[in-house]
Formats: structure tokens, C-alpha cells, sequence
């Protein structure tokens, strides 16, 4: 098993595999091609979930504009500063803003934001705010921003506008996330992206194009994890939901997208791990976060088993915790009782138990050869 190759049949192969010996094979090359691409260091972005308003109206996600029963919230600048010199004070060598797509972050703010983190810190700076126009971008990107996130969540059209409808209004605002990381690329962002794994609808076609895709738009960062079904979506009332690994009262109940062409994928741990670690071999130079969601669906073990597959990058939460109860993208999601210093300790401890080191400055995407 090499980098190259993995051609979409065998991709599709690799997620359909159960054989016990098989899988090993798969995580020892995932974890080989880790290590001798980006190396031992685990590198920490410190996340910020700026605000949890949002105009969108994405089928599975909780901070959805039509969840009327979340209490929402906008963090001032003076609060996110004081989040990013904890980052810095811990050794973090990124900040990464997060936050529902809201409007009430305007252009300017977060332009001005950006800079007094760059000037007060020196981190680097990761966006994830949504779908915003070129001109919020490249201001963003101009005021210092080194980096973009914005998961295309899937690759088949039909599927996505199900999950994620367009804006609407007049003039409309149909969505396109893969021609936005195209021009996040040219405005010269490290660009992320990423999925879900187990949305109803999705088949292991579609999942198997999804890493393909990975490796065309040559991400720098691609982020996966389980889809977990979110009480107050469309998506999470359709029955299942569950994240087990046999398959038992998982998603796929509903059918929200004709998926008869071919079979639900499940959002189980092990269907996660599968796509971690084809994603390190299809795109060895990426950086690969182990999520929070899988963190979440094994409290116990994800995170570490994220790492040992594939993975090389953690997201330790910095959020007020009074935010970051209100910042339920799913139900349960990890650490969300912690505070920063808990975080901190807790995945310092993680990250040494399994032989690895904490990685310094940026982190940012490396390229053999160029
Ligand atoms: N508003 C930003 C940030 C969204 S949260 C944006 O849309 O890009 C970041 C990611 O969380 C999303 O891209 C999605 O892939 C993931 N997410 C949202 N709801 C989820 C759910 N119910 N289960 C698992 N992951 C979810």
C-alpha cells in the first residue's frame, strides 16, 4: 500500500472492509505514511467558537437559523483576545475562529480582529465563519488570515442540496463550497475542507468520490468525523441516529435522498477510522485533525485511535464554557463541561501515552519537493 493509487474502486473497497487482519494493514499504513510525511508532532489549534447566530438552514446541524430553542450568543473582541493570548500562553501555534454563518460578524470586525490577534500573539490565524463573499475573504485574508475551513460535507450535488439548501431570498444565494475553497486556494489561504461520516443519504460511492475529491482540490487540511444526529434538524428527527459500531439503530432510517443505487453508510467509529486513514494515504502531506465528533462517540479512546490512524492534528477547545454549552452543532459533544486549562491538560496527557509530542509553531502545510 503507497500513496498513489487508490483508485475509487478500491477506495470503495476499503470502506466496505471487515476482515479484523485487513484493517490493521490499513491503519499500520495509514499510521506509516504519517509519520513519514508530517511527522511525530501532534500540532494543536485552539478553537474559538465565536458565535453561534447563523442564516443557514443545513439539515443536520444544530445552530441551524430554525432551531428557536437555542439561546444564542456573539463573543466581543475583548473576550476572543483574551481566548487567543491562552492559546499563546499554551503554546498553541494557531487560533481558529469558528462560528454559524452570521452577519452580524461583519467584514470589517473581523478584518480588525484578525490583525490585533496577529499583532498581539503572533498565532496563526485559521477562519471557519461559513459561506461569505469573495470581498469578506479577501479582506480577511488580507488583514493576515492564514488559513480557511469549510467542510464541502459532500460531494453529490442532489445530496447536498438536501442537506444544504441554498440561501434563497432574492437575489439567491445558491451554494457552491467546492468553487469557494477554489477561490480560498487562489486568494492564497491554506484551504481545509472535509465531511461527515454516515449523513442519511450518503452510499459508499458517494463517500469513496468524497476522498477523491480530497486529493483533486489538494486540501491542506481535511477534517472528518461522524455524523451525529442533532434532535432539532430535519435530518437527526428522522429516526436512528445512533452511532454504533454494528450497525444496530444507526442512521440511514430516514431517507431524506434516494439512496436505493446503493447502501447507507453507517456513522459508526470504525466507518471514521476507514476514512481517516484512506485520507492520509491519498493525501499523505495533509494535516488531518482526529475530530471532536469522534472524540465524542468515544469519549474513552477516539481521539488517541484518531491519531493512530491517520490523524495529526487536535483541536483543544478554548471557549468560555457559558458559550460553549450554547455551541451544539450535535447533542453530547466532548468537553463541553471543560474549561481551556482542562482541555489543555488533558490532551498534553493523551498526546504523550501514545509516544507522540507536542508539535511547535504553525503547524502549517508542509510540501515535499516544492
Ligand atoms: N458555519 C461553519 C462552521 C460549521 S461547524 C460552516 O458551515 O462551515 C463545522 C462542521 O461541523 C460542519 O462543517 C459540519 O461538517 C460539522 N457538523 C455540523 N453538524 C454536525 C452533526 N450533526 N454531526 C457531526 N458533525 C456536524
Amino acid at each position: 500500500m503507497s500513496g498513489s493509487g487508490y483508485e475509487r474502486a478500491e477506495l470503495v473497497s476499503w470502506l466496505r472492509e471487515t476482515d479484523p487482519e485487513m484493517l490493521e494493514q490499513l491503519w499500520h499504513a495509514a499510521d506509516e505514511t504519517r509519520r513519514s510525511h508530517v511527522g511525530d508532532q501532534v500540532h494543536l489549534r485552539g478553537l474559538i467558537e465565536i458565535s453561534n447566530h447563523c442564516v443557514r438552514l443545513c439539515g443536520y446541524c444544530g445552530l441551524r437559523a430554525g432551531n428557536r430553542e437555542l439561546g444564542r450568543y456573539r463573543m466581543s473582541e475583548e473576550e476572543i483576545l483574551e481566548c487567543a493570548d491562552k492559546a499563546a500562553q499554551y503554546g498553541y501555534g494557531t487560533v481558529v475562529l469558528q462560528a454559524g454563518e452570521d452577519y452580524g460578524l461583519s467584514r470589517d470586525w473581523i478584518a480588525s480582529l484578525v490583525r490585533r490577534i496577529k499583532a498581539e500573539t503572533g498565532l496563526a490565524v485559521t477562519l471557519s465563519l461559513g459561506e461569505r463573499p469573495e470581498d469578506d475573504l479577501a479582506a480577511w485574508r488580507e488583514a493576515g488570515a492564514d488559513r480557511y475551513l469549510l467542510r464541502f460535507e459532500t460531494s453529490d450535488p442532489a445530496l447536498y442540496a438536501v442537506i444544504h439548501p441554498g440561501r434563497g431570498g432574492r437575489p439567491a444565494h445558491p451554494s457552491d463550497r467546492i468553487e469557494l475553497l477554489r477561490r480560498l486556494q487562489e486568494l492564497g489561504y491554506e484551504a481545509g475542507s472535509g465531511v461527515m461520516v454516515g449523513i442519511p443519504g450518503q452510499t459508499y460511492d458517494i463517500l469513496a468520490d468524497d476522498i477523491d475529491l480530497f486529493r483533486h482540490l489538494d486540501l491542506d487540511m481535511i477534517g472528518v468525523g461522524p455524523y451525529i444526529a442533532h434532535p432539532a434538524t430535519p435530518l437527526g428527527t428522522q429516526g436512528g441516529g445512533a452511532n454504533h459500531e454494528d450497525g444496530s439503530g444507526g442512521n440511514g432510517g430516514g431517507r431524506t435522498h434516494d439512496s436505493a443505487d446503493g447502501e447507507q453508510v453507517p456513522s459508526d467509529e470504525l466507518m471514521v477510522y476507514r476514512v481517516v486513514a484512506l485520507t492520509r494515504l491519498v493525501c499523505p502531506e495533509a494535516n488531518i485533525p482526529s475530530t471532536t465528533a469522534l472524540a465524542t462517540i468515544n469519549k474513552e479512546s477516539g481521539r488517541e485511535l484518531g491519531l493512530q490512524r491517520g490523524a495529526n492534528i487536535v483541536m483543544p477547545n478554548l471557549t468560555p464554557p457559558e458559550y460553549r454549552m450554547l455551541y451544539e452543532i450535535y447533542p453530547d459533544k466532548a468537553c463541553v463541561n471543560e474549561t481551556a486549562e482542562m482541555c489543555r491538560g488533558c490532551l498534553n496527557g493523551r498526546i504523550h501515552a501514545i509516544g507522540r509530542s507536542v508539535g511547535e509553531g504553525p503547524g502549517g502545510r508542509r510540501r515535499s519537493g516544492r
